[in-house]
């Protein structure tokens, strides 16, 4: 299992979904679970900010998450929302909805579950988020923790929104990365941080494939390329 952690446009998603093609292991993405449980909140009339309300609509909110590297596929009541977890509502509202002790609570137990089932089925995968190295697989064999600097940060973000159709620009992209970060890393429940013995990477000046490279590298010398990855690789 590779845990990779990092504040947003680190390029942790692209990463982690070609690591885990490479090593032939499933990819979760926790950041699309709290996006979808604030979608739910925001659908229901909910305020972000009312942590009690926020437990509650988390607790009643029936979602699924794809497994597969390949495809990005999250559900909310069986209605299809891979696209709608993206808005800028939803980026807005997510560190709200995050730091709610039952909403993580209820969340890490389900991703545990998840990388158990992928792990016995698959026998890897690639976990992404921001608290996975410390709190939700602290005995990960590869912890990696990814940075950028703010600019190349929101550069991405931006480019990633008008990709997807969504009005952007450079100044609002920065302020939202900035805000969020902030809000990420001084929550009280499982802040954004690296774990002790995580390997910092900072991706600012380097390729999406010189990243992988790297981090193939470190999943092979802990033993984690499969045999089809391996010969790949050779
Ligand atoms: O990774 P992504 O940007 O989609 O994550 C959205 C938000 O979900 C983060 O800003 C953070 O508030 C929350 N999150 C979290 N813990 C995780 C993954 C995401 O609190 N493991």
């Amino acid at each position: 299992m590779v845990a990779l952690d990092g504040p947003s446009g680190t390029g942790k998603t692209t990463v982690a979904r070609k690591l885990a093609d490479r090593l032939s292991a499933g990819y979760l993405d926790t950041g699309a679970m709290y996006r979808v449980v604030t979608l739910a909140v925001l659908r229901a009339g909910g305020d972000p900010a009312d942590g009690a309300r926020v437990a509650t609509i988390a607790g009643g909110t029936s979602f699924g998450i794809g497994t597969s590297p390949d495809v990005q596929s999250v559900t909310l009541a069986g209605e299809d929302v891979t696209a709608a977890i993206r808005g800028n509502d939803i980026n807005h509202a997510v560190s709200a909805v995050s730091a709610v002790p039952a909403v993580r609570a209820l969340l890490v137990a389900r991703q545990r579950k998840i990388v158990g089932e992928v792990l016995a089925e698959v026998g890897g995968i690639v976990v992404e988020g921001r608290d996975i190295g410390t709190v939700v697989a602290p005995d990960a064999p590869l912890k990696v923790y990814l940075t950028a600097a703010a600019d190349v940060r929101a550069a991405r973000r931006s480019a990633q929104d008008s990709a997807a159709g969504r009005e952007t620009n450079h100044a609002d992209a920065l302020a939202s990365v900035d805000r969020r970060d902030r809000l990420d890393s001084t929550r009280v429940t499982s802040p954004l941080r690296p774990a002790d013995d995580a390997v910092h990477m900072d991706t600012s000046e380097l390729s999406i494939d010189q990243v992988i490279i790297a981090l193939a590298e470190l999943a092979s010398q802990r033993g984690m390329l499969s045999d089809r990855a391996a010969e790949v690789t050779r």
